[in-house]
C-alpha cells in the first residue's frame, strides 16, 4: 500500500523548531517509501488563524528543503464538506446544539459536586443543553441563537461497534477511550467546525495512511477514532512523536516564544545547519 503522510500547521504563527521537526518527519516517512507527503493548513479558526502565517509557513518550508504532493488543502476554503459531515451526525441525533457560555458552564462546574475532568484537566462539559426539551431546543434555533455543537458522547458510543483501537506504529495497538472527554465540541459559536472534525475528515479524505505528530495530540486520537466510526472513515496509522524542548527541557511552543524559523534564518543559519540541529529527524 502506498504511504501517504501529511503535515497539518495551523497558521496561529511562524513555525518553530518543534514544526520543522514535524515537518520533516512527516517528510522523510513518504520520501523513503516513495510515498506522498501532503501539506494542509489548518486555518479553521478565524480568531487565532492569519493569512500571513499561511503564506510564511509554505515559504520556510520550501527554504527547508521540503516539497509536497499536490496542491495544499487549505481547511477554511472547505467550509461546505465539514457542515455536510456535521448535518448528517445531526440527523442521525448525534449531536446537539449548545448555546452555553464558558461562564454558564463554568458556574454549573462550580456548583456540581463532582465535576468530572477531560485529559487535558479541564472540567468536562455538564451536559445542560442535551437534557433542554426539544421544544425550548427548537424555540431557541428558530430565535437565531447563537450555538455550538456538540457530540452527544453517549449516544455515538451507542451507535459504534465494540471497543475503538489503533495502531500505534513501532508499539501496537492502543485502546481508546473517546468518553473520558464527554461532548466534545464539534463547531463553534465562532468557529464553523473544530480541529477534531476537519483533521479527521481530512485525513480520511486526503487518504493519510500514516499520521505523524507530536505526542501532546495523542490523547485526541481517541475521539478522533470514534468520528472515524461514526463516518465509517478509514483508519491510518499513526506515529507520535515526542516534543522537542529546550535546554531548560521546556516544551517548545509558539505560545512560549520560541525561536522561530524565521528568526533562525534571519541571524544567518542555512537549511542544512538547521536540519543538523534535528538530529536524525534533520539528517
Ligand atoms: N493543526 C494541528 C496543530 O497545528 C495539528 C494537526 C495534526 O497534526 O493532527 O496543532
Amino acid at each position: 500500500m502506498e504511504i501517504v503522510t501529511r503535515f497539518a500547521p495551523s497558521p496561529t504563527g511562524y513555525l518553530h523548531l518543534g514544526h520543522a521537526f514535524s515537518a520533516l518527519t512527516a517528510w522523510r516517512r513518504a520520501r523513503q517509501a516513495g510515498g506522498r507527503f501532503l501539506l494542509r493548513l489548518e486555518d479553521i479558526d478565524p480568531g487565532r488563524c492569519r493569512p500571513e502565517f499561511s503564506t510564511a509557513i509554505l515559504d520556510d518550508l520550501a527554504w527547508l528543503g521540503l516539497d509536497w504532493d499536490g496542491e495544499v488543502r487549505v481547511q477554511s476554503a472547505h467550509l461546505p464538506d465539514y457542515r455536510t459531515v456535521l448535518d448528517g451526525l445531526a440527523a442521525r441525533g448525534l449531536v446537539y446544539p449548545c448555546f452555553c457560555t464558558r461562564a454558564k458552564i463554568a458556574r454549573e462546574v462550580a456548583e456540581s459536586a463532582a465535576a468530572p475532568h477531560g485529559p487535558d484537566g479541564a472540567p468536562l462539559y455538564p451536559g445542560t443543553c442535551r437534557r433542554l426539551p426539544e421544544a425550548v431546543r427548537a424555540a431557541r434555533l428558530a430565535a437565531g441563537e447563537e450555538h455550538a455543537l456538540r457530540l452527544d458522547m453517549v449516544r455515538a458510543l451507542a451507535v459504534v461497534p465494540g471497543p475503538l483501537d489503533y495502531e500505534e506504529e513501532g508499539k501496537g495497538s492502543v485502546a481508546c477511550n473517546p468518553a473520558r472527554f464527554g461532548d466534545v465540541v464539534l463547531a463553534r459559536k465562532d468557529a464553523p467546525a473544530s480541529y477534531h472534525l476537519c483533521v479527521t475528515h481530512d485525513d480520511a479524505l486526503q487518504g493519510v495512511t500514516l499520521v505523524t505528530r507530536g505526542e501532546d495530540l495523542k490523547p485526541a486520537t481517541d475521539v478522533h477514532r470514534l468520528l472515524q466510526a461514526l463516518m465509517g472513515w478509514p483508519v491510518p496509522h499513526y506515529a507520535h512523536h515526542a516534543l522537542l524542548t529546550d535546554a531548560t527541557g521546556q516544551r517548545l511552543a509558539k505560545r512560549d516564544r520560541a525561536e522561530t524559523l524565521r528568526q533562525m534564518r534571519a541571524a544567518g543559519m542555512t537549511p542544512a545547519e538547521l536540519r543538523a540541529r534535528l538530529g536524525a529527524a534533520g539528517a
